[in-house]
This record gives structure tokens, C-alpha cells and sequence, in this order.
């Protein structure tokens, strides 16, 4: 098969790194791809908002399928011209994505279909959303319905800062389009993770509950971020607890999406907070995670073109989907991430972390210079390792992160904390 993904970052470098491993694939593309996705596939100089391009390109060179990385090609609809066009494509339509563009959207859903989530309201207006906050009181969170790259989301824990999110969004329009709806929802406590299953409609191949760190800073300080590690399996997670969620929400929201006739293909890949009450929707995503996915791409076992057709191909038995252990992913980031950052710097170290057991350094914002690679991006790479136990897995990754370098680079010193507490 002819296989080409769609992205630029770590994790499209992880499911390329992946695919590249099947038997069944015969020739891989990545567009645009970086410097270490062209290492085991051919690089395409199309961006990833050029969707007629990419169609166009995937017709010429008889392309059997397409596997769409990040969330806004989805949501903006990439999956729509393909299948347009008769091209075969995994990942939802924009219809589907709607469940990651749209938070109001998601919550409705939610609501109508009893999948436990917070309680909700949704504003259009100043006026009526700071009433509400006076009525509800703090902690409360604030949202900019649409995709905000990871910064929709205000925690409030006084009015103060609950009242300045609702100004920030609905007068001040700092958060653009994206905040033109807001949902204000109630606040959850527990231990955050996330549950992710390949769909297909009306089926789903339950695959992996991970958790990440969201924070730039150990110890869960400093701003918000892309996501700067994550581990899978979560080991405070039982399995009943994880029956649940799957059959809670995963299942639920499948059926739900169903019975508004936008049956869902792709990956359902939704953040959950276990509360007290039981497991709660934080959010829902409609495509694999970044850093999730580097951390399940070397654990996985099974060939990622099965269980990506989990549906159209023999079944993927789950007992031999991963192998045993756990599967870590550490991001290494350019000093003032998520802020401003240098770029064009020097990078050195790659080639003798990849040599360390069960470690592979998948490439996120990095760029060929005159021969030297060098930093592009604010998460520059991510370090996944492999191991028997999730302190191996830990242990091997910051035994890789040690012999890479470059200037200003930082990464957290704590990822997967909460599990080595209970492992
Ligand atoms: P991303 O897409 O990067 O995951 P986002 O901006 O779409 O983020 P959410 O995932 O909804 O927004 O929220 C971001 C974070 O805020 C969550 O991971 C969670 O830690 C916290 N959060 C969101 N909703 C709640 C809630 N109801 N109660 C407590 N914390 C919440």
C-alpha cells in the first residue's frame, strides 16, 4: 500500500516512523514531513492546508490512503475533499471534527446524550455570562468555544480571573473567531487522563488511556503548553475503571454522533478527569496526541496500518496490540516556549540517544541547515522510550534527553510522576 500522513511534528514523525515498519506498506509520504520523517519516508513540499493540492498529489500517485495528523486540516475539512474526490482517508470529516472545534457543540452532545461531563452554559454575550458567573460563583472554567491551540481554556479559581476570561473573549476578542462562543463550565478535581480508541462509525478499537503534562514547568507550574510528556498505560487506571470510560464515553459518544447521522471515523481521543463521582469528559480530541502518540508508537506491537483498518482487516486482537511495559515521551523545548523562542540553532546528540535500548527521538520543529539540523519550533523533540517498567521507560528517556543538546533547550524532569507514585 501507498501510504502518505499528513503533518510536520513529532507525532506525525512517530506514526510515519510506525508505518514505515509494515510489511503491507510499499511506499510512504509525508507532507509536508520534517528532517526526521524524510529518514524512512518521501517529503512532500505541500502545506498541510493545501487540501486540493494534497488530493490532487494523492490521485497522481495512486495514494491508497491518507492519515490526517493535526486537528486543524480536520476541522477545516480536509477529510471532506478527499473522500470527495474518492480518496480514501482516515480521520473524521469536518463534521466529526466538530467535536474538537466546537466545545459548545461537544458539550450539547454531550448533555443530550447523558455522557457525564461538567454541568454547561453557553454565551454569545458579556452581559449574560457575568451574571451567570455571580450566580455561580468560583471555581468555575472558562472556555473559547472554538480551537485555540491549546489556550481556550481558563481555570478560574477566584471570580476575578473567571470575569477577565469572559471580557477577554466576548469584548476584548483577544481569542479571535475562537472565542466568539463561550461555554462556561463547572470546575472538576480529580486525576486528568485520557482514553483513545480507533473508530470506524458504529465500532471502535479501544487502544490506550494515557496521561500528559500539560504545564511547561516541573511540578505543574508555569503556562500552559502543547503537552511536554506523556506515558501510557496509566497505572492508578484498573480495568474496570477503564471499561467504564470506554463503555461511558467513548461508546456513548460514538452512538450519540451516530444518531445525528455523523458517524464518526478516526481517532476519538478524549481527556477525562476521575472525579469522585465517576470519570468526566474534559474535553474531547479527534486525532491521535501529540506527545501521546510518540509514547504509544513504541509500544505498539501491532502494524499501525491494522489498526488504523481495524474494521476492513482481520481483527486486531487488543491482547496483542502492545507489547508488554510502558511507553514514555519526553519533550526537549526551546528556552521561552510556549512564549517566544530562538530558532536556527544547533542541535547535537540524536544519533547517540537513538543508540540507547528502546529509545527513539522523534523530530518535532527542527530544519536542515547547510547540513546541520537546527531548532525550529518551541517543542524541538520528543524522546520516547520503551521499557519493562515505567521507571525503565523513564529512566531511558532522560538517559536519552542527557545526550542531546542545544542551546537554551529545556524539558521536565518530572513526567509520568503520578504513576511512578503508584508503580
Ligand atoms: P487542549 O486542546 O490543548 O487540550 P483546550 O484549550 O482545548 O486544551 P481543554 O482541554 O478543555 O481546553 O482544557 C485545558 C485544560 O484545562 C484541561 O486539560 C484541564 O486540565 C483543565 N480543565 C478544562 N476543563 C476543566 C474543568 N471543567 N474542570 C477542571 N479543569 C478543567
Amino acid at each position: 500500500m501507498r501510504v502518505m500522513v499528513i503533518g510536520s511534528g513529532a507525532r506525525e514523525h512517530a506514526l510515519v516512523w510506525k508505518l514505515a515498519q509494515s510489511p503491507q506498506v510499499t511506499k510512504l509520504y509525508a507532507a509536508p514531513g520534517n528532517p526526521g520523517m524524510a529518514e524512512c519516508a518521501e517529503c512532500v513540499p505541500l502545506a498541510m492546508s493545501q487540501f486540493d493540492d494534497l488530493a490532487t498529489f494523492a490521485e497522481k500517485n495512486g495514494i491508497d490512503l491518507t492519515v490526517v495528523g493535526p486537528e486543524i486540516p480536520l476541522i477545516e475539512g480536509i477529510v471532506d475533499i478527499f473522500r470527495q474526490r474518492g480518496l480514501k482517508v482516515f480521520g473524521p470529516d469536518s463534521a466529526g471534527a466538530a467535536l474538537e472545534g466546537s466545545k459548545a457543540f461537544a458539550k450539547e452532545l454531550m448533555a443530550s446524550a447523558g455522557i457525564p461531563s461538567a454541568q454547561h452554559r453557553t454565551f454569545l454575550e458579556a452581559g449574560p455570562a457575568l451574571a451567570y458567573l455571580e450566580e455561580h460563583g468560583a471555581p468555575v472554567v472558562v472556555k473559547a468555544s472554538g480551537n485555540a491551540a491549546g489556550k481556550g481554556a481558563i481555570v478560574a479559581l477566584d471570580l476575578e480571573t473567571a470575569r477577565d476570561a469572559v471580557e477577554q473573549m466576548l469584548v476584548r476578542h483577544t481569542f479571535g473567531a475562537a472565542g466568539r462562543i463561550v461555554v462556561i463550565e463547572d470546575y472538576l478535581q480529580g486525576d486528568e487522563v485520557s482514553v483513545i480508541a480507533a473508530c470506524n462509525g458504529t465500532h471502535y478499537l479501544p487502544l490506550a488511556v494515557t496521561q500528559d503534562h500539560k504545564r511547561a514547568l516541573d511540578n505543574d507550574q508555569g503556562l500552559n503548553t502543547g503537552g511536554m510528556g506523556a506515558y501510557t498505560p496509566v497505572p492508578f487506571v484498573d480495568a474496570e475503571t477503564e471499561k467504564r470510560m470506554y463503555r461511558e464515553i467513548t461508546a456513548a459518544t460514538l452512538q450519540a454522533m451516530q444518531a445525528k447521522g455523523i458517524p464518526f471515523t478516526g481517532i476519538l481521543y478524549t481527556n477525562i478527569m476521575l472525579t469522585a463521582q465517576g470519570p468526566m469528559v474534559v474535553e474531547h480530541n479527534t486525532r491521535f496526541g501529540d506527545p501521546e502518540t510518540q509514547a504509544m508508537m513504541v509500544l505498539l506491537r501491532e502494524d499501525l496500518l491494522n489498526v488504523v483498518q481495524f474494521a476492513e482487516t482481520l481483527p486486531v486482537k487488543r491482547e496483542t496490540l502492545w507489547h508488554p511495559g510502558y511507553g514514555v515521551s519526553l519533550e526537549l523545548a526551546s528556552a521561552g516556549y510556549p512564549g517566544n523562542y530562538p530558532k536556527g540553532l544547533p542541535i547535537h546528540g540524536i544519533e547517540e540517544a537513538n543508540r540507547l535500548p528502546g529509545v527513539h527521538v522523534f523530530h518535532a520543529g527542527t530544519a536542515m541547515q547547510d547540513g546541520q539540523l537546527v531548532t525550529t519550533g518551541g517543542r524541538v523533540l520528543s524522546v520516547a522510550a520503551h521499557g519493562a517498567t515505567l521507571r525503565e521507560a523513564t529512566n531511558r528517556a532522560y538517559e536519552a534527553a542527557k545526550l542531546i543538546s542545544f542551546e537554551g533547550m529545556f524539558y521536565r524532569h518530572d513526567i509520568a510522576h503520578r504513576g511512578l507514585e503508584v508503580e
